[in-house]
Order: C-alpha cells, then structure tokens, then sequence
C-alpha cells in the first residue's frame, strides 16, 4: 500500500493539540476504503499520544465532505477490505449476499464513527462547504462542531433509496421532527439552521474557521484531560442511558434492508434513478 496518496494530514499546531486533516480537495473530501482506514489511524495516533489532550478534525479544500465515494466500485470492496487490517472483530468481507456489505459497514462506517465518539478526549470538527451524507459521519461523532457561514448540511439517502446513513444520529443531533424533515425532503440546511437546533456550537466567517477551532482547543486543552474525559464520559452516557445505541443499531439494520432491495431491484446498493447524472455507472473508477 505503499503508493496509496496520503489523504489525511497530521499536525499539532499547539500545545495538547492535534489537528487530522482531510485532503482529498479535488474529490471533495470523498471517503472510500482508504481515506478512512487513514482517517481511524490518525484518530488512533491522536487517541494514543498521552501529550494529545484534545482532537481538531478539519478539512483542506472548498467542501468539508461530499460522502462516501460512489466512485469507488463495489466489485473491489472485498480486495480493499483485505488489503486493511480491520479493527474490529468482523468476518464476511469476502462472502457473498449482502454479508459482505454488511460487514463492510460494521466495520467502516458505523464501527469507525462509534469508535471516534468515544475516543477519550474532546474532539472538534472544524466544517466549511458542504457536509453531505457520510460527511455527517465525520461530524456527528465529534463533541464539538465549529462551522462556517457558508458550511451546508444535508443527508440525502432517502433520493437515492435509504433511509438514513449509516450512523443513524439524527434524532439526537436535530430532533424528531427536524430529522423527519432532514430524511424525508433530502433538504440541505445551513449553519445558522444547525445552530438553532442545537448541532452546531458555533459559527464564524469562513477565514477564521481554523482559528476559532484552534482556539477553542487550546482553551480546552489547558484543562486537567482526565477531568475532560470524565465529563465527556458523563454527557455522552446521558444519550446511551436513553437508548441510542440500541436505536442505532436497529436503524443500521434498516439500512441493510434498503441495500438488499436496491441489489434486488437494479444491481445497486442505492437507487439509481436517484444519483447525480455526474456519478454514473458507466463513470466508475476501478
Ligand atoms: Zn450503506
């Protein structure tokens, strides 16, 4: 894997402070195999590094992150899988049915997310441009959520024949009804929007996005880690004491059902008719 293009970029830009940066600009910070194996190393790096106090989580380029990418053909899923060591104790990737996908998805999306929620530090997510899909599996696991005026949000899984990402947070990030509305309508909604229903803790002109998340975890950093660790365990045990993960679960199982019918129905994991023309069949990369 030696020629694989590093798409995450590393740095501590301050005391106690360690920033993981996307880069893949030109694909707009599209996450396949690789970016995230590279993405849950860094999380790791960070996680492990005693000096780390707290996690930025930023993103080079105009977009923060377009999703999963469905470029990435589905035929290599298996060899990608096995070219990675996977993290979590998961079986499969090379079976056929919807097993392999399944598997897949324990292990990159909602496995990955999961971890990084409960990385023991505060961690921040410093968003610009767009954040579609499984951009908001990047963002949502974060403690914090810093964005731009121009930062846009949107999960628009239902268009394409899901009913939710694979990390089915909605519900705690914006509401009941707001994450009916999310789904059901595929809107994208603005910062200020996010704001006003409690996702986002702060908005800031697009030039000063990676000082304000710079300067939030240098404040946060000189407080005593354990202390932080022990708040973060307590706020995030608050949401699982209502059920989330449990929750969660059920609609990731949900999500399987929706990839089964689309690979019944058209030989796709989602809903043709749905995707933008400029991501077609004929258009996939090896
Ligand atoms: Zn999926």
């Amino acid at each position: 894997m030696s020629d694989t293009p590093s798409y995450i970029l590393y740095d501590t830009p301050a005391e106690h402070v360690a920033r993981i940066t996307l880069n893949r600009p030109a694909q707009a910070n599209s996450q396949d195999t690789r970016v995230l194996y590279q993405l849950n190393e860094a999380f790791d790096r960070a996680a492990h590094d005693d000096n780390v106090r707290v996690i930025i989580l930023a993103a080079n380029g105009k977009h923060f992150s377009a999703g999963h990418d469905l470029l990435e053909n589905r035929a290599n899923y298996a060899q990608n899988m096995s070219e990675h060591r996977t993290v979590f104790p998961i079986c499969g990737f090379g079976c056929g049915g919807v097993q392999a996908q399944m598997a897949r998805e324990e292990e990159l999306y909602t496995g990955f997310s999961e971890r990084w929620r409960n990385i023991p530090k505060p961690t921040i997510a410093a968003v610009q441009g767009k954040c579609i899909a499984g951009g908001l599996m990047l963002v949502w696991p974060c403690d914090i959520i810093i964005a731009s005026e121009d930062a846009i949000f949107s999960d628009m899984t239902v268009t394409i024949g899901v009913g939710g990402v694979e990390y089915f947070a909605h519900v705690w990030e914006i509401g009941v009804r707001k994450a009916k509305e999310m789904l059901f309508t595929s809107d994208e909604f603005t910062a200020a929007q996010a704001q006003d229903w409690g996702m986002v803790n702060k908005i800031v002109p697009r030039e000063q996005l990676a000082d304000a998340a710079l300067e939030m975890a240098s404040r946060i950093a000189r407080k005593p880690p354990f202390a932080l660790k022990l708040a973060k365990k307590a706020v995030n045990g608050c949401v699982d004491a209502q059920g989330r993960d449990v929750a969660m679960q059920n609609a990731f199982h949900l999500h399987q059902i929706a990839h089964a019918h689309n690979l019944k129905l058209y030989d796709e994991l989602i809903d043709p008719n749905g995707i933008p023309a400029a991501v077609t069949k004929s258009s996939r990369a090896k």
